[in-house]
């Protein structure tokens, strides 16, 4: 077995009796070893197998973060099936549009699902689905299972995991990526953020997301290192199990770091054992960045996303300050070029498209081969994203090319404008959307959410982009929204936006 799913015997084979998990819950923590991990994984192969899992088949989860996530992931990689890890926080409708995509034959899910989604109250899965709880029935089916060596040849190539996107662009599709994918992603991070075989992971960010399970847990696997698992992020927790389990590593997107910062506990707690600090998603303010480095502490960036598992740009903690801004350089095994419209690349400081090439790249959509054609132009996978590149080679992301309003023949990426009204005092949340104008084509409009005691008028929240942006890129109207349309992730739904403001007059 050349598959990940042969990562737990490995490691017991070197380090039986390091912990690979700990499984943090409120009433303490569960601790489980590599030779643990392995005969967990392995049993629960046997229990897939006698309900019918066999090679290629798919097998979903459905849970926060929890041993299972990984048992599940690692048992389907020893059969030689495919994982389809669900989001828990997309209403059931969606969940059941991924199960029945994906074809799942079985679903492992786990008992507090049905509190976390966002389901009208009695809904529950109606398919024909094979479910497996876990709690009491999931440890009595590993318990009563063999563990026997499961020997089914997997090669790097085969198909391991089926990664939902986030949906922020349209309904979302469905990555394959391969084990070599993974495998590729995990060399990625173990060299670019230099992780050691001592690496003590603190995994609040969901597994189910490309970021929480390739950019922090798995390379962390790989290497032998201990993941204490949590179900959610919160910042005085955060800080008790900094302290508590003197953890090395952890994954957050900028808000999260945020709330850190802002926290009572940030002047007193212990963080003196944190080496990696890992953000992605969206760059890390400036402000943030010297906050952090005030208590000698330095992010490590990185911009990817799900189809290239995900790690695609990486800033090292050397050039966050002098860099930045940026998302980096690519990661080692990944080439990125950003690309004019024949797929040329463009000259510096000039903006196109994000290209990525590399052996963490997905091979395609799962059942859409329409659009992994499209996805691909002579082997680079089109990231849909706007940026540029400056003379050292640094890349900033810009916006999404789909998000791109073209007024007067100008380009205007909503980002920038939406950037420039976060700076007003007023603006909590705020979407720039292209609306249709007779003169120009289209021209931007601003929906804002404003403070609850916001004094500013409309009219002045719009006056005050003057000399701060072109004046093409300066709104031409402002609704006010109670709140914004956002992915499970939390990621702003555009095509949303757009449907709800974008034709009303105002
Ligand atoms: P869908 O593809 O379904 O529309 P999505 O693109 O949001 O959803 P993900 O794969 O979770 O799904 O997210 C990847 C995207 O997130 C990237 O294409 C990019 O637009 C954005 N992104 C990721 N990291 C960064 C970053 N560091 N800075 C700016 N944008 C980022
Ligand atoms: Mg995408």
């Amino acid at each position: 077995n050349e598959g990940i799913g042969s990562w737990p015997a490995r490691r017991a084979r070197k380090t039986p009796h390091r912990t690979a998990l700990i499984h943090q819950r409120t009433d303490g923590h569960r601790s489980f070893s590599y030779a643990d991990l392995h005969d967990r994984s392995t049993r629960l192969a046997h229990v897939l197998h006698a309900r019918g899992v066999r090679r290629g088949d798919r097998v979903a989860h459905l849970g926060p973060n929890h041993p299972s996530f990984l048992e599940t992931l690692f048992a389907s990689g020893l059969l030689g099936a495919v994982f389809v890890p669900l989001n828990t926080r997309l209403a059931m409708p969606e969940i059941a549009y991924q199960l029945a995509d994906s074809g799942a034959r079985i679903l492992i899910h786990h008992p507090s699902v049905h509190g976390t989604t966002d389901n009208a109250p009695g809904t529950t899965l109606t398919t024909a689905l094979d479910l497996l709880e876990v709690g009491p029935d999931y440890e009595a089916a590993l318990a009563a299972a063999p563990a026997a060596t499961i020997d089914e040849p997997v090669s790097p190539d085969d198909v391991c995991i089926i990664m939902y996107t986030s949906g922020t662009t349209g309904r979302p599709k469905g990555a394959m990526l391969t084990h070599a994918n993974l495998v590729w992603n995990a060399v990625n991070v173990l060299i670019d953020q230099d992780l050691a075989a001592d690496e003590r992971a603190l995994v609040s960010a969901p597994l189910f997301h490309t970021a929480g399970l390739n950019m922090l847990t798995l390379p962390v696997l790989l290497k032998g290192g201990t993941c204490v698992l949590v179900e959610s992020f919160d910042p005085d927790s955060t800080f008790d199990l900094v302290e508590e389990h003197r953890i090395t590593f952890m994954f957050g997107v900028p808000t999260m770091y945020d709330l850190m910062a802002r926290h009572p506990r940030w002047p007193t707690a212990d963080l003196s054992t944190m080496r990696h600090l890992s953000c992605g998603g969206a760059p890390v303010p400036t402000g943030l960045i010297e906050t952090y480095q005030r208590r000698g502490l330095t992010f490590q960036q990185g911009y990817g996303m799900t189809e290239a598992a995900p790690g695609t740009l990486f800033l090292a903690a050397e050039h966050s300050v002098a860099k930045a801004g940026t998302a980096g350089v690519p990661h080692f095994f990944s080439d990125v070029a950003v690309v004019g419209p024949d797929g040329e690349p463009v000259p510096v400081g000039e903006l196109g498209e994000v290209q990525v090439r590399g052996p963490h790249v997905m091979p395609g959509y799962w059942g859409l081969p329409a659009e992994s054609a499209e996805a691909f132009r002579d082997g680079w996978f089109r990231t849909g994203d706007m940026a540029r590149v400056d003379a050292d080679g640094f890349v900033s992301i810009v916006d999404r090319l789909k998000d791109m309003i073209i007024s007067g023949g100008e380009n205007i990426y909503p980002a920038e404008v939406e950037d420039a009204l976060l700076a007003h005092p007023d603006v909590v949340e705020c979407a720039v959307i292209g609306v249709g104008d007779a003169r120009w084509g289209e021209v931007p409009r601003a929906v804002v959410v404003v403070r609850d005691d916001a004094k500013a008028e409309p009219e002045e929240i719009l006056a005050s982009l003057t000399g701060r942006l072109a004046k093409y890129k300066i709104p031409k109207s402002l609704v006010v929204a109670a709140e914004l349309p956002r992915t499970a992730s939390g990621k702003l739904v555009k095509p949303r936006v757009r449907a709800l403001y974008g034709t009303q007059d105002s």
